[in-house]
């Protein structure tokens, strides 16, 4: 099960090479994927409530909402790998149920952390 969430935001990407576009202050419209993988409860027939998934991940999109993403701690080279790593770092504790945080730069390119 996946549910989507998605912000705006800025960051450049100190650690390119000289001169390529990335390394210039630009911004996206972000989106992710919070999947979550379990046993259906036969009695519920449900695995959880997107309402839970929900509740845990909005304040970490509040926190990155029209944001400068490298000033925000442990996000000094905002990548996309970097990103999917942080919040996986704080929906894993929360939501146990967590399989894998996929983070969608452009409509074309995504990357995928599995927590290891
Ligand atoms: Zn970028």
């Amino acid at each position: 099960m996946s549910k989507s969430f998605r912000f705006e935001a800025a960051h450049d990407l100190p650690t390119f090479p000289e001169g390529h576009k990335c390394r210039r202050l630009h911004g996206h419209s972000f989106k992710f994927d919070v999947i979550v993988e379990g046993e259906v409860d036969p009695a519920k027939g449900y695995l959880i409530d997107y309402g839970d998934i929900k509740r845990v991940v909005d304040p970490i999109v509040k926190r990155l909402d029209h944001y400068y993403l490298n000033e925000i701690p442990g996000l000094e080279n905002p990548t996309a790998e970097a990103l999917a790593v942080w919040i996986w770092n704080r929906v894993k504790e929360p939501l146990p149920q967590l399989a894998s945080i996929i983070v969608h730069e452009t409509c074309s390119s995504m990357c995928e952390y599995r927590g290891e």
